[in-house]
């Protein structure tokens, strides 16, 4: 498969566009008091949604940007060097959410919902994990059983990204539990429904995505229409392990944004601040931070470039569904990593006003530690690259 790398005029102007949004509406100062809020403003996502920004990877048919996949990437990484909390919404609303109903919906399905989460009037979430599953995400114990015309859920989900704003809710949920993960199905739940409630947020008292509500889910003899329900019977956990391809790679391209920003914080930093009566950058320490931070950067974007092309590949039947997953577990593996690095050493260059919220790195640097964790641990992407490229499964 032949690399590419240079951005085409189009890839340049989404580009410009993000970075001229963030720059005017989402700035140090601004995510500081989301922060301090727990949440974003509604406003915020209003005008994502008239810029594009929340549709930009929906088809076209449905009113949406249909973004190929490097350029998304650019758009995420772009959000990320702003907020990363606001980048972990966006993916979930198009990346999990939206990738489910355009891979996994009826057509009747897709008109009822793709259009308005197109236009960003509503807002997507994605639940897998409970309590009591998360990497063994099969493990689950959330039940759907069919009662006549409906589907009736009881279970809890938690950390569950939009969960307590979102309209639109994938949820996964066992209808025949004796089967394992071929016994999962997945569902739309609309808000609203009697019987699903959000009984807990987590927001400030989180490490990091301090402006990202993490919600708590109930669903207590929840009655859904069997219309909702997406694909088939017991194929949920298949279509689950697709979605999360997408996901990963959203999560690594907006990785490279946060190590961008605090690279970006870090350069500036070293220029003006003095010590020993010159500015610290001319010090080659300093300089080799700076220099390991440029190459790491460099090698997780093309990582997630790569597997932006690899995916698009996936979907004109010239790569393996294996080739898609190698490459997207790659990428999320190494820029998990490659960041919290890039964002611990940020801090170091910025010595103590580094270690308080003056500056924005110490939130970088809290922002960067979730990457290794949500959709899919660094231990699970070393399972995951291990499995491929040995060829042993167990
Ligand atoms: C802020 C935030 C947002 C999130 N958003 C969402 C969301 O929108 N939707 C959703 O469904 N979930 C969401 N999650 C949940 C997230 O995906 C899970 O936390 C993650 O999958 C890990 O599961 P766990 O926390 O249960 O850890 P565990 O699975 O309990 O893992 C604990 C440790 O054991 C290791 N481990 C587990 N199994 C193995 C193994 N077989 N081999 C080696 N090591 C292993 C893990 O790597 C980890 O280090 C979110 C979590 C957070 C914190």
């Amino acid at each position: 498969m032949a690399v590419e790398f240079t951005l085409n005029d189009e890839q340049r102007l989404i580009q410009k566009m993000t970075r001229d949004f963030v720059n005017e509406n989402i700035t140090p100062d601004i995510v500081r008091q989301w922060e301090h809020d727990g949440d974003h403003p509604h406003s915020i996502y209003e005008k994502m949604a008239a810029q594009g920004l929340l549709g930009a990877p929906f088809p076209t048919e449905y009113g949406g940007g249909g973004l190929d996949a490097v350029s998304y990437a650019i758009l995420t990484e772009e959000l990320a060097k702003g907020c990363s909390s606001l980048r972990t919404s966006i993916s979930v609303h198009g990346s999990l959410a939206g990738s489910t109903i355009k891979g996994f919906a009826s057509p009747e399905q897709k008109k009822r919902w793709l259009p308005s989460m197109a236009a960003g009037t509503k807002l997507g979430a994605w639940a897998l994990t409970e309590p009591g599953s998360g990497s063994d995400a099969a493990g689950m114990s959330t039940t759907a059983k069919l009662e006549g015309d409906h589907y009736v859920l009881n279970g809890t989900k938690s950390w569950i990204s939009n969960g307590g704003i979102a309209d639109y809710l994938i949820v996964y949920a066992k209808t025949n539990p004796a089967l394992k993960h071929k016994g999962i199905s997945c569902f739309m739940v609309e808000k609203g429904t009697k019987g699903f409630d959000c009984v807990g947020v987590e927001t400030k008292n989180k490490l990091g995505l301090r402006s990202s509500p993490t919600a708590t889910l109930a669903f207590t003899d929840c009655r859904i229409p069997k219309e909702n329900l997406i694909g088939k019977e017991g194929d949920g956990w298949k279509n689950a392990m697709h979605v999360l391809n997408h996901g990963r790679l959203s999560v690594a391209a907006g990785g490279v944004g946060i190590a961008q920003a605090a690279y970006e914080s870090s350069l500036k930093y070293a220029a003006e601040r003095q010590a020993f009566g010159r500015s610290i950058g001319h010090y080659q320490l300093v300089q080799a931070m700076l220099a390991d931070m440029d190459v790491q950067i460099a090698a997780g974007r093309l990582l997630v470039w790569n597997a932006a092309r690899v995916k698009e590949a996936h979907e004109r039947g010239e790569a393996t569904r294996d080739e898609w997953t190698l490459a997207v577990s790659r990428a999320k593996l190494f820029v998990a990593e490659m960041s919290l690095k890039v964002c611990e050493d940020a801090i170091q260059v910025h010595g103590a006003n580094g270690y308080t919220d003056a500056y924005p790195v110490e939130r970088y640097w809290r922002d960067a530690k979730i990457l290794g964790i949500y959709e899919g641990t660094n231990q699970i992407q070393r399972l995951i690259i291990g499995r491929l490229i040995t060829g042993l499964r167990e």
